[in-house]
């Protein structure tokens, strides 16, 4: 549909949550705002195919994975497995209430959304092709680019082929298959992993690095490893890279360079991500990308061209929803009032919702260690914890490392059911100004019992007597 408008102050490409982020801020700044998506619904690669539909496809599966282990299973007449089909059916329904969710936001703060795919004429023009081909031409005198990522695709493996699925293609999954190869161990991977393992399919992970998630504190690494590998039931590969893969009608076979073969009905490719930068005719004002199709940004979120920013993943690290709306946000107010004082938190949380889920903050005892920093740590097993008993929620722990003599938080590790929630708990704290940034707060805080939340106490008096 043809935006009646033509000319803007400032036009946003892609409506994922920098897009959304970036253009609310500026129309209640007072400017006149226009967001260009090339998909039939506002939401971006977030809400249709990444963080939402993922979200929710894990939220039924550990929904009937508790159903199943509840001690009244035996008298629910339980189903055996949950069908492609009905995990489509509540990943729908959720999508469905986000999209009208954020065609509130823009409807509400009078935001034209325009449909179709634009690209660059001249550093004030865009053209905009809509789905029937038919084009128009809109003006502005900013640019926010939000146009996100997609998975990355090699060249050898084919993609068109009904065994082969990334993460932007699992979801139109007609069936589920017996057995899965996932190829790349990073959150998308095991995320996956975890959740489809659970739907009752066999499943290989194949880690291109020594150990899953390296990034994180080591001991957590290796409890997702332990989880995956000896609870959950998941073929792990560690260090591994795919030489060829042969697809036929009768399943997938995947050549390892170390000469291991693995034998499943589907691979899900989930190894690395390509920013979308391919026909934004960039090449036409000047703006350069680098080998992962990502922009360069100033501070500002400015790329070389100061009226042109670029948020979201599309500048690559920390490729978070989360990140993705501020960083809009702040670019926003950087055009609306020329400057912006405010940046992304100093540390940005990790939430991986394998089974258990993960979070983590700041710094782990890995890099303490590098620093010479004299730190202690301070453990809470759910195991232990009255509510952990209570749900039977007994798998998990919070660990809190904290520096030895000012007893500041430096990092906050959880692994557990609702890691991603607990988590936030520690980081008000963390977030605060010396000296309220220590764990003096929870042990002299009371706290509501039994909860999860005292894991907090527990832990920060575990490691305090050991001073
Ligand atoms: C499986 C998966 C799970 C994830 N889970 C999490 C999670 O749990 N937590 C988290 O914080 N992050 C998660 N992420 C990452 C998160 O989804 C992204 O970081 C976030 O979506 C990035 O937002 P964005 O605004 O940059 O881009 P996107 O959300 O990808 O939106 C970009 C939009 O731009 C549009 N577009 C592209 N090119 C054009 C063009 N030329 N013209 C018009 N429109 C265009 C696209 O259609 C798309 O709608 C996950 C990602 C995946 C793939």
């Amino acid at each position: 549909m043809h935006a009646l408008n033509t000319n803007y102050d400032v036009i946003v490409i892609g409506s994922g949550p920098g897009g959304e982020g970036a253009a609310i801020s500026l129309a209640k700044a007072g400017k006149t705002v226009a967001v260009v998506e090339r998909h039939a619904f506002v939401g971006g690669g977030c809400t249709h195919w990444g963080t939402i539909p993922s979200k929710a496809l894990i939220h039924v599966v550990r929904e009937f994975a508790t159903l199943k282990k509840s001690r009244f299973a035996a008298n629910a007449h339980l189903p055996t497995r949950i069908t492609a089909a009905e995990l489509m059916q509540t990943i729908t329904d959720v999508v469905a209430l986000q999209v009208r969710e954020r065609e509130g936001f823009y409807a509400r703060n009078a935001v034209t959304v325009v449909e179709g795919t634009a690209c660059f004429l001249n550093s004030t023009t865009l053209e905009i092709t809509d789905s029937d081909g038919s084009r128009q031409q809109l003006t502005a005198s900013a640019f926010v680019i939000a146009t996100g990522s997609r998975p990355y695709r090699p060249t050898d493996i084919d993609f068109t082929h009904p065994r082969v699925v990334d993460s932007d293609t699992i979801l139109a999954m007609r069936e589920l298959p017996g057995t899965l190869t996932v190829y790349g161990a990073g959150v998308i991977g095991c995320e996956y992993a975890s959740a489809i393992k659970d739907l009752g399919v066999k499943v290989n992970l194949v880690n291109t690095r020594e150990r899953l998630l390296e990034y994180l504190d080591d001991e957590i690494s290796t409890a997702l490893s332990y989880h995956m590998r000896d609870e959950q039931g998941i073929l792990i590969r560690q260090n591994e890279e795919y030489e060829r893969v042969e697809l036929s009608d009768k399943g997938v076979v995947l050549h390892l360079k170390t000469g291991k073969v693995i034998k499943s009905d589907m691979l899900l490719w989930a190894n690395g991500r390509t920013g979308n930068s391919e026909g934004l005719g960039l090449e036409k004002v000047g703006i350069a990308i680098d080998h992962r199709g990502n922009l360069a940004v100033n501070d500002a979120y400015q790329t070389s061209q100061p009226h042109i920013y670029a948020v979201g993943d599309i500048i690559g690290f920390p490729n978070l929803a989360s990140a993705a709306y501020d960083q809009g946000r702040f670019a926003g107010t950087h055009i609306a009032t020329g400057r912006c004082d405010e940046r992304l938190v100093k540390h940005i949380p990790t939430g991986i919702y394998t089974t258990p889920e993960i979070s983590a903050l700041g710094d782990t005892e890995r890099t303490l260690t590098e620093q010479r920093i004299p730190y202690e740590v301070g453990h809470a097993f759910f195991r232990n914890l009255a509510r952990g008993q209570i749900t039977d929620r007994r798998a998990g722990m919070l660990k809190l490392l904290f520096h030895r003599e000012t007893l500041e938080i430096l990092g906050i590790h959880c692994f557990g059911h609702n890691a991603a929630e607990i988590l936030h708990i520690g980081q008000a704290i963390m977030a605060q100004p010396a000296p309220h940034n220590t764990i003096r707060y929870f042990i002299d805080t009371t706290f509501n019992y039994p909860t999860m939340a005292e894991a907090y106490r527990v832990a920060a008096l575990n490691g305090y007597n050991r001073l």
